[in-house]
């Protein structure tokens, strides 16, 4: 067995992380740590070898007891990690909650429907004389590399079935919300898990080769950018263990004349702002047929310009900081970019000035092939606008990106419904609804938005050994 932490470091790093709270509204550094060196680092991985050998033999009920407790630690902290989730990252306060709340449905979900999920499966061969059976087992610790935009939801969402499969979990989360990531790890122990069950380590990106690496380490989940996917895909494959990547989305928002209109701008609104833009599955390129595009844009620029902006801790506030400066300046030279090459902006498209990393909600109008914002993901509150003469325009469009996550479509024609779900190429297809993850839902997508699915019994299983029993 090879402890794999010396010296390495993955190409694409020049420099370690700095690991720190930085309040997106003001600009204020909160706190700083120091990362873990590699004498800690050891004593985690180890302390997580040894935890699983023994967390391996729990019984379900026993995992669904400390599974909802831990449901029960997050519900009775949930104003204070809220809080700290918006200090770090700058998501309003009223939508941190509601991040809380739904990590604790999670948890429960898992604890009542995991036992079910797992359990040993029979299937009737034609070979074996006394048939077989598929067992579901545990694999070993599972890095976790995170982002920033829901740092609580998409810790839990791996997190809950990790703990009911019997395997741990290793967290490398984000560099920018180290409290979050502890106060994770807080929660584990609090809930009674064993110790080594759930680790937070606190290093940069630039130390997760060398993690993913170590023997001990089974396999890896990233949920983050393409190139921080690529990379970590790359390492794991060279090391021969499984991954899960949740990566960029630029998802259509498709309306066709037959839509309910004020819905589709309300809730189309909606979900181009939520968590300040940042969302992987925000719908990001509005494609709306040309015979309602005129009356669509000028209402949904109309309610977009109306959105209360500011303090993230206020509880009014609807679109808050971008949680950094760096992204907050590749928004801002996105809708530069656009605006220099011919784009209109119908609401928005001014830099605010500061303190903090605001930017206006802004939609687009005109756009083209030679804009950036015609094919990259905007990860902030830029709505793009695109019309189209009928369905085969509008799916050729939709389809005419790199990623695959989900697709948002809006109209009330049975046979325009039925040919989008299939021939969009995304992982998903949400008719007269906004994309949302939720707990019994298949979550993940396809080209470069990554593979594997989280959620539901599918996500459950990914981690698992799919063990196939003979009876002879
Ligand atoms: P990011 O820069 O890729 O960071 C995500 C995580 O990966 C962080 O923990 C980061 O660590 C680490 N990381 C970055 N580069 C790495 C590398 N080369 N090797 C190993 N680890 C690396 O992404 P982000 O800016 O935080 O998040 C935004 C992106 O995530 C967007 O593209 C968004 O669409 C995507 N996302 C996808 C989903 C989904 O479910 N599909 C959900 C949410 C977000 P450091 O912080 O230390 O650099």
């Amino acid at each position: 067995m090879t402890s794999g932490l010396a010296a390495r470091s993955t190409a694409v790093y020049k420099v370690a992380m700095t690991i720190a709270s930085v309040n997106p509204a003001t600009g204020e550094t909160l706190r700083t740590f120091e990362p873990y060196d590699e004498v800690e680092v050891e004593r985690r991985l180890a302390l997580a070898d040894s935890a699983f050998r023994s967390y391996r033999r729990t019984s379900f009920d026993e995992r669904a007891r400390l599974v909802r407790a831990m449901a029960d630690v997050l519900e009775a902290d949930r104003a204070a990690i809220a809080e700290t989730m918006t200090l770090e990252m700058g998501k309003p306060i009223v939508q941190a909650r509601s991040e809380v709340a739904k990590c604790e449905g999670v948890l429960r979900y898992y604890a009542e429907h995991a036992p079910a999920m797992l359990a040993d499966e029979p299937v009737t061969t034609t070979a074996a004389k006394h048939g077989s059976h598929i067992k579901y087992q545990p694999i070993g610790p599972v890095l976790a590399v995170m982002p920033w935009n829901f740092p609580l939801w998409q810790v839990i969402r791996f997190a809950a079935p990790t703990f009911m499969v019997g395997n741990v979990a290793i967290l490398k989360h984000a560099s920018n919300v180290p409290q979050t990531a502890l106060n994770i790890e807080g929660a584990a122990r609090r809930a009674g898990f064993p110790e080594g069950v759930f680790q937070t380590l606190l290093v940069g990106g630039e130390r997760v080769q060398a993690i993913l690496e170590d023997d001990r380490v089974a396999a890896a989940t990233l949920t983050g950018s393409e190139g921080a996917g690529r990379s970590v895909a790359a390492i794991a494959g060279n090391a021969i263990k499984k991954t899960v990547l949740e990566l960029g989305g630029a998802d259509p928002f498709i309306v066709m004349p037959s839509a309910d209109i004020e819905r589709a701008i309300e809730i189309g609104v909606w979900a181009r702002v939520q968590n300040n833009g940042q969302s992987c599955i925000a719908a990001k390129r509005f494609i709306v047929h040309e015979a309602i595009a005129d009356e669509y844009q000028e209402r949904y620029a109309e309610a977009m310009c109306k959105l209360v902006v500011g303090d993230p801790l206020e509880e009014a506030t609807q679109v808050g900081p971008l949680a950094t400066a760096q992204g907050r300046d590749e928004v801002n030279e996105q809708v530069v970019d656009a605006l220099a090459k011919g784009a209109k902006a119908i609401c928005g498209g001014a830099p605010m000035g500061g303190p903090g990393w605001f930017v206006q909600p802004t939609a687009l109008t005109g756009l083209t092939p030679e804009m950036r914002v015609y094919r990259d993901e905007v990860f902030g509150p830029v709505t793009s606008f695109f019309r189209v003469a009928g369905i085969d325009e509008a799916i050729a469009l939709a389809n005419d990106t790199n990623f695959g996550l989900s697709s948002s479509v809006w109209t009330e024609d049975a046979a325009e419904q039925q040919r989008f779900a299939d021939e969009l190429e995304s992982g998903m297809v949400y008719i007269n609804a906004m994309t949302i993850s939720y707990y019994d839902l298949p979550f993940g997508g396809i080209k470069r938005s990554g593979y594997g699915r989280e959620l539901s019994p599918t996500g459950i299983r990914e981690f698992t050994n799919i063990k196939t029993v003979w009876h002879d």
